[in-house]
Order: C-alpha cells, then structure tokens, then sequence
C-alpha cells in the first residue's frame, strides 16, 4: 500500500500493512503509523495495490489507528484536489487538513458535549468566596444547577478560567452530557425585508451546486439571510457549515447563532484546545454536529450530510493561508460546494474583486442588500484635509472637536489607526540614526523598530524581537531621540488626557491578546460616552449600536503601496471601518483625514462606493494582466544565509523559462518576474526572496507547474533553501 506522509517530498511512500494483513481498498483513507528513516509517522493510506517496485525490501507499517477510513468520500476527493492545485505533496495536504491531536496520531476522541456542576465542598465554600469575583460569579451561576459549556459561554465571558480555578480548589467539576439534550429553544428572528427575503428565496431554490455572492452593505442584514438560510436547511436534515474571519467569531456572533437555530452550534476556532478541536471535526464526521462556525481552518470538516456552505465576509485576508500548504479557505469552501453538490453563500459588504468578477461575469448569482435593515441610515462619510493643519497625536482639531461634540452627545467614539505601538520610529534628531530590528534588517534594508510604552521600549512587530529604548543615541551620544509619527498608543495618550471623564480603551493586538479579553473590554464601555481608539481588529467584530462617530486617521501609506491589492485592502478597510458608525438607529458620520484628499481612489469611494471603486479597479487589473483576470503563482526561497535563495530562485527560473510561449496574438503566455529580494528581505535572521510566475490562462499555469517542479525538486540548489510555491498569493509585497 502507498501512504501519504506529512514530508515535503511529492511522492507517496511503500509499506507492508501492519501485522502481515494485506490493504484492500476500503483501507483507503485509514490512518497508519510507519517506520520513516530513524523516526515513527503517522500516515494516511492513499493507495493500495503491489508496491512500485517490488525489488525493494518493503517496510512494515507499525499499527492501523482507526478501524476504518477516516478521510473519505468528498473530502478526500477534495483534498486530493487541493493537493493538485496547490502542487504540494498529499501527505501534507492531509495533515494540514486534520486537527492536530488526529495529525499527532491519537484515537478519535468521545464527542459528547460538557457541562459544570458544583461539588458539595463548593456548596459549602459559595458563601466563603470573594463576592463579585469572577469564581464567586461562576459558582452563583451554577448553584441552582449544572450549566453546559455552550450556555456557559453566553453566560459568563471568559468562564474558563475561573472554571478552572474552582476544580483545582474541588469545588466544581465537569462532566459529560450528550451533545443533543443542549437544543436551546430557537427564537425568532425579525421579519426579512424584501431583499433579504429574495436571498433567502434565492438560496432555498437551490436544487445542488451554486455559488451566490450576498453583496450587501454593512448592517443591512446579512447574518440574518445566513440565520434563515441555515435554518431551512437544518429543517431538510442537513448539515451546515459557517466559515467566519478570525476577528468575526466572537462570543456575539455565536450567542446569535446558537439563540436563534435551535441545535448545538459547534464552534471551531484557534482559541480551542487541540481535544476540543478533534472532538468538533470527529462530530461533525459523525454527523453530530449540525451546525459549524469556524475560521479558516474549519473548512476541512467532514460534511457527510452537507446542505449549505457560508462564507463571511469573504474578502477578508484571514482566509488565505501564509505559510505551509498556501490554501484559500473561501475558495476550497467553493470546491468542496461543488463535489457536495450543495449551495454556497459568500457574504460581503466589500466583495473580493475575484468574487465580484464572477457575479458580474454570471458564474455567481448577485444577491444585493442596498438598504440597513431595520432604522439605521448609511453613515455620512466627510474627507477632512490635513495639509498644513496642526495636528495632535496625528489628530487635526476638526477630529477633536467632532469627537467631543460627539461625546457630549451621549455617543461613542471609534479612532482607527492601522499601526500599534506609540510610534513607528525612534530617530535621533542630532544625527538622523534609527532604532532598528538586528534580526529583520539588512545593509540596504534597514527596518525600524516600533516604539512602545510611551518611548521606553522598542518592539519589531516582524519578529518580536524586544529591546528598551537606549537613553541616548547610540552613534552621537545626543539626549535628543524623538519618537516619530503615530500610533494608537500615542492615541490614547492624548485622548484620556483630553477626554479624562470618559473612559478611552485602546483595542489591538498588542491590548487583547485573548478574544474574551476583547469582549470584557467592550463590556466595560457599555452604552455610555466613550471612545475606542484601534488597529483593524476593530473594522468587524462586535456591534456597537451607540457608536456615532468613527475618525480613520493616517490612511495615506496605504494609498501609495505598490501592492496590486493594495487598493482594494484599503477600500475595504474605509467601508468597513465607516461601516460601525450608525449601526442602530442613531445617525453616524465618518471622517477621513488625510494628505491626499484629490486620490482617485478616495474620490471615486466617496462619491460611487465600493462598488464604483471596485468597477475602476477591475477595469486596471483586466488592462495590467493581474488577478481576477490572468493567475499568479509565486516562488519563495529564503535561508539563514543571503545567498542561497537567490541561487535557487535564478536555478528554478532557468527551469521554467523554456516553457514560455506566444498566443495567437503574439502575447507572452509566461512572464517570470525575478528573482528578488522579498518586499521584507529579511525576517527573525532569514534572508528572503521571491520568483513572480505570471500566465495567461490557469491551466496552462498549472501545466507549466506539473511539468517544471519534478526539475525544480530537484535542483541542487534546492537543498541549500527552504523554498514553497503559493498559487494564487494574497500578499506579492
Ligand atoms: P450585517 O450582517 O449585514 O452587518 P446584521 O444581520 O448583523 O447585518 O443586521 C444588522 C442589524 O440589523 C442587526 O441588529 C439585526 O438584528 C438588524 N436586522 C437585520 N435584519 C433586520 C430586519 N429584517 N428587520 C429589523 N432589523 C433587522
Ligand atoms: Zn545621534
Ligand atoms: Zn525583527
């Protein structure tokens, strides 16, 4: 039998079955340990039959781990495919696709569900405990009676931890609860306006495969289209799978969910532990789960009653794996859509220009939601011109004053600012030296370390690399080091000085590192007046209906990355941070500072919208040969050393030259662009660079790809680098 190993070579490997049984096809899918060099992996069985080459010594495989296949069916076929597509060995295509604990080699864990009690000691000690603490919260909690995870999820934020607290002190203990005695009541919804309701009608006529882009603008009512849209499918006894951005599965979204369907709603996130992660997938496989919400990685569950796939917010880059197998999570959903033979509702306010191709083009049926639902008006969106204006903490006084009049208005205030940290750059203002990152920084590409802590200390936000900030300047001796520019940190400094009477909370990564921190933070603000200053954590997420006004300042790097996404990742972020302004029925207004309020792409936002935006920028992409419209692939190659990448990448570009050719009109099917350095020559002490791979049709790219990697395996160069290919790359810079 052949077995698929998660090793970066591109070929299955020959063993014996275990115990001198012999594979038949249905070991097909089963997991098998093997003997690999002087280690033990776990595989998958991907073939079986005589092996290859019958006059090697076969080795025997240690053990089977299941009694059956455990990836079969559509999901193995699908895997197989992205093995294909991404050009990246099977076996570790499968391994990226299984939770760890199952990659790791362990049993199939119960798939029960669990719930608290208290213990008689914790009867007797409730009284004793610290009154408003949070185990004195969870002890009241369940003293009249035992809770399940999922209630305790939307009862108390962040009850793990006192959970925790109070089995370790024996005066709560968890226990396990079949998974469909949880069914809460589903409670209604409110009645679907017209154009919801048309959506809805449109996913429900659905007789198998399709692909429906729900392009609907911020608040008008999407998530309610998924909620009955997943509820009728539920009622067909099938299975529906809900992928959400990393940002967007907070304890809200599926309190909403789990209020409103009526079933267990499994939710899958990196927040979970790898047994609670293993139990979800081994539920869903089983049929159990009827309703997933998951981040990226949740598109790998098994669906053997699929009827519905959901794609939030599908634009959003958190779908796109960056490293290892370089999968997209939305369009794998498409695929897995399609060998399932079962609808397939991608979500936006701001649609992918790939997805928005598609529906233009008729392959995806446009569903639009042009109005918010319910009172809430679209917010009032202004340009303010900086130039030559005084600014505070990168703060014109026109902000200042919106954000006080809106404070003393009774509303909340959101400041975005796309950069953590108090400023970028530590420079000295005597000699012009920089604070830079010793790991991430090379002669020609110096990269500034960001200050934090008010100036007292230096972080790279690359590498995390750590360092305090020296109290004079290292070249010239000089007391004059200056932080410049800004970042949410200086924010906040100026505003909780300016606004002292109102709470001012900074949301970043660098603030809330765990997403129950996030959502203790927001319950902290409540409705009253207050102000949230953030990076793009903050552009989705929680609904705060008393939010009225929302100032995007320092946007303008954005507008000038050289980046071919870049314009449609900026016009995205504006609407969606504009989006949170007015989202009940309190109007809201946006603001936008900048440096450059004449740029096309601000003017053509303001005054058409995305989707006049996006029209333009299609039109430039179609015109410039890029995504949707031509494929891209791209090399990567890097090393502790500077040389090695580049040797590989000018080795791997002589082996795919000779595949170019003219079309018809004469055009370049191929164009290779590079090798160079990449857009960060060097991160954490590894030196990086990058091969473009551009064609005119895709399956000519991945004929190119099938014919000239076998030769780029096997390139000497090769083992002196670390090299990956990503097709279709999210960031080229
Ligand atoms: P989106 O997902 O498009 O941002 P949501 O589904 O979250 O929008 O809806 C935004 C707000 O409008 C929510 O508070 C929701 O409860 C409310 N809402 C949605 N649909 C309706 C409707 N048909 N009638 C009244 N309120 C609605
Ligand atoms: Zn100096
Ligand atoms: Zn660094």
């Amino acid at each position: 039998m052949r077995v698929a190993l998660p090793v970066p070579l591109p070929r299955l490997f020959d063993y014996a079955a275990p115990g001198g049984s012999t594979a038949g096809p249905g070991d097909v899918g089963r997991r098998v340990r093997v003997p690999f060099g002087p280690r033990e992996l776990v595989g998958v069985v991907a073939e079986v039959g005589p092996a290859d080459d019958a006059t090697q010594a076969l080795r025997t495989a240690l053990e089977w781990l299941d009694d059956g296949p455990l990836l079969q069916g559509e999901l193995a076929a699908s895997l197989r495919w992205l093995a294909r597509y991404t050009h990246a060995p099977l076996g570790e295509v499968l391994a990226t696709a299984l939770p760890a604990a199952l990659r790791r080699g362990e049993p199939l864990p119960d798939t029960h569900a669990w719930a608290w009690q208290l213990t008689e000691a914790g009867r007797t000690a409730l009284p004793g405990l610290k009154a408003g603490g949070r185990p004195h919260r969870l002890a009241t909690l369940l003293a009249p009676q035992a809770r399940d995870e999922d209630a305790l999820d939307l009862a108390l934020v962040g009850w793990r931890t006192p959970a925790r607290t109070l089995a370790t002190r024996g005066f709560a203990e968890r226990f396990a609860v079949p998974a469909s005695q949880l069914a809460p009541a589903p409670q209604a919804g409110p009645p679907l306006h017209a154009e919801q309701q048309r959506a809805v009608d449109a996913v429900a006529a659905c007789s198998g495969f399709a692909a429906l882009l729900l392009d609907g603008v911020t608040g008008s009512g999407k998530t309610e289209v998924y909620l009955q849209a997943i509820a009728d499918c539920l009622a067909r006894g099938r299975q529906a799978l809900v992928l959400v951005p990393e940002i967007g599965l907070t304890p809200q979204t599926l309190a909403r969910f789990r209020a409103r369907l009526g079933v267990p709603v499994h939710a899958l996130h990196s927040g979970l532990g790898d047994g609670e992660r293993a139990r979800v997938w081994t539920a869903a496989a089983r049929g159990e789960a009827r309703v997933i919400v998951g981040t990226r990685s949740s598109v790998f569950v098994p669906l053997p009653d699929a009827g519905l796939i959901v794609v939030d917010e599908e634009h959003d880059g958190s779908y796109k794996q960056q490293d290892g197998i370089r999968y997209h999570a939305r369009d794998f959903a498409l695929v897995r859509a399609k060998a399932l033979d079962v609808p397939v509702l991608l979500g936006s306010a701001t649609p992918s220009l790939e997805s928005l191709q598609n529906a233009v083009s008729g392959r995806y049926a446009h569903l639009r939601l042009t109005r918010r639902a319910g009172a809430a008006k679209p917010p009032a969106v202004r340009v303010l011109d900086v130039r030559k204006r005084p600014l505070e903490a990168g703060l014109s006084p026109e902000s200042l004053a919106a954000i006080s009049a809106a404070l003393a208005a009774g509303g909340q205030v959101l400041v975005f600012k796309n950069r953590r940290g108090y400023a970028p750059v530590l420079l000295c203002h005597d000699c012009g030296w920089s604070a830079h990152c010793p790991r991430c920084s090379t002669a020609e590409h110096p990269h500034p370390m960001t200050v934090h802590a008010g100036g007292r200390r230096l972080q790279c936000h690359h590498c995390g690399h750590r360092a305090s900030a020296p109290p004079a300047c290292p070249d010239c001796a000089s007391l004059g080091l200056q932080p410049q520019g800004v970042g949410t940190e200086r924010i906040e400094e100026l505003l909780a000085a300016r606004f002292a009477d109102v709470p001012v909370l900074r949301i970043d990564r660098g603030s809330t590192r765990r997403r129950y921190a996030l959502e203790g933070l927001f319950g902290t603000l409540g409705d009253a007046p207050g102000i949230l200053i953030g990076t793009q954590m903050l552009a989705k997420g929680h609904d705060l209906p008393n939010l009225t006004l929302v100032c995007v300042v320092g946007i303008d790097e954005g507008l000038f990355s050289a980046d071919f996404r870049a314009g449609e990742k900026l016009a995205q972020l504006l609407i969606q941070v504009a989006g949170r302004a007015g989202r009940a029925d309190r109007p809201g207004t946006v603001l936008l500072q900048t440096h450059h309020p004449e740029h096309p792409l601000l003017l053509t936002l303001i005054s058409g919208g995305y989707h006049a935006f996006a029209a333009t920028e299609l039109a430039q992409r179609e015109a410039a040969g890029f995504p949707p419209f031509a494929p891209l692939a791209l090399l990567r190659a890097e090393s502790q050393q500077a040389q090695p990448p580049m040797a590989f990448l000018q080795a791997a570009r002589r082996v795919l030259a000779p595949h170019a050719g003219r079309d018809a009109q004469g055009m370049p099917t191929l164009l290779l662009d590079g090798p160079v350095v990449a857009p960060m020559p060097r991160r954490a002490g590894v030196y990086r660079a990058q091969l473009l791979i551009a064609c005119d049709q895709r399956p000519r790219l991945h004929a190119i790809l099938d014919a000239a990697l076998p030769d780029i395996y096997a390139l000497p160069e090769a083992r002196r680098a670390r090299w990956s290919l990503d097709v279709d790359p999210v960031d080229l810079y």
